[in-house]
């Protein structure tokens, strides 16, 4: 035998086997059962697998292609070893941002796309897969409001692939013919709040508009949209004379689960269409790649409470369901399962309440791609990426099949139940202020000052006032020094990972200001956990005095 052919043999293992051998499946699955058994190894108490690791990325430099094979086994060894540092998302000890640990549903739709790589570019090369693909469009599109038989959407590359679509949109419908024959003078502009993602600006930016182009307007203390500089603010762009792509309502902002009054956003758009005679329709797009998944509370009684949530809980749901159960209002949506689905990275979909709208940025006009009653299936007609994993549909399948609005309920019903109680005992302390105590998510936003501070008072003084700006960054710094103290710790495995915010927003005179910041994912969180973080708190308090005063 030729010395390749041996080669090849041993490479042939290397494969999942087209026709079935089961003993082959055995070795197949026993090498992810090792890989999990060396993963297991990693864990202790702490929210961390292996130890923390400051990593060395000048090493990478040093890394090329080797001469020989490996083994699947050595290979395997080696993957794991890269998990090595990173946090469990899952454990209790972990509230550090809204990242999902994903449910086992969620991780099969991940492994079997994995396995068989379908491309959902059409239906020749994916079949049931693409169907999974308008199956979980029109299941979240009927969550949301929308009427599945007439919206459309599709999976894409993440929640900043969904403002990608939504503002290559609506430039088209201010400036038709754009797809075709690009800018040829005016450069319309995107409006959204200053609480909005960054993700905005990316998406403006790439799409040739210019980051100037992106008109950013003052949020209120509750993060949400100041509806009067809204307004005042497309009233004078639309007396200049510029056109708008796209207002972006962010229902759910990142850092503090603001919610923006897409009701009024609507109403306020369709009036001011009518007031300047428009010959468009400003796009009105909602982000709510976080905010989505509460729509499963629009159909909840709340009065009968039949799942027993708190109180407390029961009003936060109520509070975000009264801006939520609007998302139908706007022209599109963006989702990401990745966020509060419980699924993998990545899974993001972008929703249009009229399918039609997908034809403006169709590349084959006399088709009609995009509607699912039409018979084939070619949503790479339009999408902009080519080749398409069908991780994204399968994986947020996996988790909608099994949570079902009862799970999706439970779980959300719990973290803000685990949040509502952070909020509490943070309140309760003399030291320390929340800064999102109206909030109404599964994050919580607070600073920590040091003994001598009126925490009934100061907060706002240095929010309003830029005499205390001095002051301000004092406590800047102190915050820092708290989140090093508490994370020090957390590793050790005594407290819980937190994260911080260096600008979760800007005082009056334009100042960032520095915020710890809880985000409770996890459905293993539960009381003694919360405690946990007051306790590291004011241990990270001594510490942090101690240091002071050597
Ligand atoms: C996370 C986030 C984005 C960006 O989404 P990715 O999935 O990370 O690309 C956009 N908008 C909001 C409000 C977000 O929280």
């Amino acid at each position: 035998m030729s010395l390749y052919r041996k080669h090849l043999e041993t490479l042939r293992r290397a494969f999942p086997q087209p026709v079935s051998d089961q003993e082959h499946d055995a070795w197949f699955v026993f090498s992810v059962l090792r890989a999990l058994d060396r993963v297991d190894a990693m864990k202790s108490q702490r929210p961390i697998l292996g130890e923390p690791r400051e990593i060395d990325f000048s090493l990478a430099t040093q890394c090329t292609v080797q001469e020989h094979m490996q083994t699947v086994e050595s290979v395997s060894r080696e993957l794991v070893d890269h998990l090595e540092g990173m946090f469990i998302w899952g454990h209790p000890r972990s509230q550090i941002n809204v990242i999902p640990p994903p449910c086992i549903p969620g991780i099969l739709g991940t492994l079997l796309p994995a396995i068989y790589n379908p491309n959902i570019c059409g239906e020749e090369a994916s079949r049931g897969v693409a169907f999974a693909e308008a199956e979980v469009i029109s299941m979240t599109a009927a969550l949301m409001g929308y009427d599945p038989k007439r919206s459309g959407g599709v999976f894409t590359f993440g929640g900043t692939g969904t403002l990608l679509y939504a503002i290559r949109l609506g430039i088209e419908k201010a400036l038709p013919g754009t797809f075709q024959n690009g800018f040829e003078g005016d450069i319309p502009v995107v409006v959204c709040s200053s609480q909005s993602h960054y993700a905005n600006k990316t998406a403006a930016s790439w799409l040739g508009l210019g980051l100037r182009n992106v008109v950013s307007i003052p949020s209120a203390p509750n993060n949400e949209i100041r509806m009067c500089l809204l307004e005042s603010e497309l009233r004078r762009l639309l007396r200049e004379g510029r056109k708008i792509a796209c207002i972006v309502a962010t229902t759910g902002t990142t850092d503090a689960f603001g919610l923006d009054n897409l009701e009024q956003m609507r109403e306020l758009r369709d009036t001011l269409v009518h007031e300047f005679s428009l010959d468009y329709v400003p796009h009105l797009h909602a982000d709510a790649v976080i905010g989505w998944a509460w729509s499963v509370f629009s159909d909840y009684d709340f009065t009968s409470n039949p799942l027993q949530f708190p109180d407390r809980t029961l009003r936060d749901l109520a509070g975000t369901n009264r801006r939520i159960r609007h998302l139908n209002l706007a022209d599109s949506i963006g989702v990401d399962y990745h966020k509060t689905g419980f699924v993998p990275y990545i899974s993001s979909a972008f929703f249009v309440r009229d399918a039609c709208d997908l034809k403006l940025v169709t590349r084959d006009q006399s088709t009609t791609p995009y509607l699912f009653q039409s018979g084939h299936y070619n949503p790479g007609r339009f999408t902009l990426e080519t080749s398409r994993s069908g991780s994204g549909p399968l994986s947020a399948l996996g988790a909608l099949q099994m949570l079902g609005k009862t799970g999706l309920r439970t779980l959300l019903g719990h973290l803000v139940t685990m949040a509502e109680t952070l909020r509490n005992r943070l309140a309760a302390h003399p030291a320390i202020s929340v800064m999102n105590p109206e909030n109404f998510g599964p994050v919580t936003l607070f600073r920590v000052y040091p003994d001598d501070v009126d925490t009934f008072e100061f907060p706002r003084l240095e929010q309003n006032n830029a005499d205390f700006a001095d002051k301000l960054q004092q406590y800047n710094e102190y915050n820092r020094r708290i989140f090093r103290a508490v994370q020090t710790e957390a590793l050790q495995g005594e407290g819980v990972v937190i994260s911080m915010t260096d600008r979760y927003r800007e005082t009056e005179y334009g100042k960032p200001v520095v915020a710890l910041k809880s985000y409770i994912m996890s459905p293993f969180s539960d009381q003694q956990y919360v405690q946990a973080v007051v306790e590291s708190i004011d241990r990270a308090r001594l510490k942090v005095n101690a240091e002071k005063q050597a």
